[in-house]
């Protein structure tokens, strides 16, 4: 028996709702289980901001910080778009809190469930057997980099380490050994020379792994080898900007954004364990907020790989994750999958499926 103790963000749009679905489920875990479930809830993004508060609250970090996982829903919409900067909602609350937890690796699977084949836009043998995850550097490159206007227009800097490189290329590799032994790197070495740099690294770190098959390509091409070639990727590395336009694609494949859940780690010393940040991959969604429609199973299988990674809860993990399945299967969804379940409804239907069955 352990307690789950971890730091609930709700955040803004879908965000309260599909969060109320994933609580639920972990009610559902912790009751089967005999765990005690702590959720320390704060503000975050525009909720924050329409509190009075930063877009990230100082007491929101330091719960962040002393529990080492977090539980997101999604921040931003149009209410704080006038905002500049670090007064809006993603800049001033998703961006840092990725910098000052260092969590600096962003894991994203793509294996489309077998019954939402049929959902995504590709033929069903491009995307049969497709089973790869995407490690995205998520703490350095362009999107940190000095930025700026003057008098003749505007400029983002784009900077790596090569010790940046080398962290995020080792955790693809240990990562690719558990699983068919391939790392696809992608950069853009024709032209940046941080991807030159990126590309270098990664062969540095490949030589410790002889028996992992190392594959470069240009994130130009890869967008299509990605559609063309789904099947042959096992794990994709590549840097801050170009995973996040890849894993978007990659959703696609999975037939709905509302189902794929993402983590953002930090490996400090082995004493201290892994920091984690557990979120969908979707956003705040404001077109659907409010109306009980948003998907809440990529926040749901969120909440499960948080048990896995951070809590080692690996019997619950499976247990929500073989729920989900059944959901899916059995037509238990939202609107966007076809389904007639409001949000509430999913989530009350997954928690029942984990405490009834073994
Ligand atoms: P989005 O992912 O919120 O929505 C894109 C489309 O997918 C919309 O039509 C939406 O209704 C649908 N959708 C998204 N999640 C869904 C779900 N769970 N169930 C059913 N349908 C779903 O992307 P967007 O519209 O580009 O962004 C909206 C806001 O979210 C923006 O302010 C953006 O900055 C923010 N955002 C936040 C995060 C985050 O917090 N990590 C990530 C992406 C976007």
């Amino acid at each position: 028996m352990s307690t789950i103790n971890f730091t609930y963000l709700p955040g803004d749009g879908i965000g309260p709702e599909v969060g109320a679905a994933a609580i639920a489920v972990l009610h559902a875990v912790a009751d089967k289980f005999g765990h005690t479930l702590k959720a320390e809830q704060h503000l975050v993004g525009g909720a924050a901001i329409d509190a009075g508060l930063k877009p990230l609250p100082d007491e929101s970090y330091q719960s962040a910080k002393r529990t080492g996982a977090i539980l997101l829903g999604a921040v931003g919409g149009p209410k704080w778009d006038h905002l500049k900067g670090e007064e809006r909602p993603e800049l001033g609350s998703l961006l840092p809190l990725r910098k000052r937890l260092n969590l600096y690796a962003n894991i994203r699977p793509c294996k489309p469930y077998p019954a939402l084949i049929e959902r995504a836009p590709l033929k069903r043998e491009r995307l049969e057997g497709t089973d790869f995850v995407v490690i995205r550097e998520l703490t350095g490159g362009i999107y940190f980099g000095k930025k700026g206007r003057d008098e003749r227009g505007a400029f983002d800097e784009c900077r790596y380490t090569e010790a940046e490189v080398e962290r995020i290329a080792v955790k693809a590799f240990d990562l690719a050994t558990t699983r068919r032994k391939k790392v696809t790197s992608v950069d853009k070495s024709n032209v940046l020379e941080t991807s030159r740099l990126w590309r270098e690294t990664v062969i540095k770190v490949a030589k410790n792994y002889p028996d992992v098959e190392l594959e470069h390509l240009l994130v130009d091409a890869m967008t299509m080898h990605m559609l063309t070639r789904a099947q042959d990727f096992d794990v994709i590395l590549t840097e801050n900007m170009f995973g996040d336009i890849l894993t978007d694609e990659a959703s696609v494949l999975c037939g709905s954004m509302g189902v794929i859940p993402s983590a953002s780690l930090s490996y400090g010393r082995p004493s201290k364990g892994v920091v984690g940040m557990y979120e969908p991959i979707h956003g705040s969604a404001p077109d659907i907020a409010d109306q009980g429609k948003a998907n809440p199973i990529a926040m749901i299988l969120s909440a499960a790989w948080m048990l896995r990674l951070s809590f080692g809860l690996s019997a619950e993990s499976e247990a929500i994750e073989r729920a989900v399945e059944a959901a899916l299967e059995g037509g238990h969804v939202t609107g966007d999958l076809g389904g007639s379940l409001s949000t509430q409804d999913v989530g009350d239907w997954i928690a029942d499926h984990v405490i009834s069955k073994q």
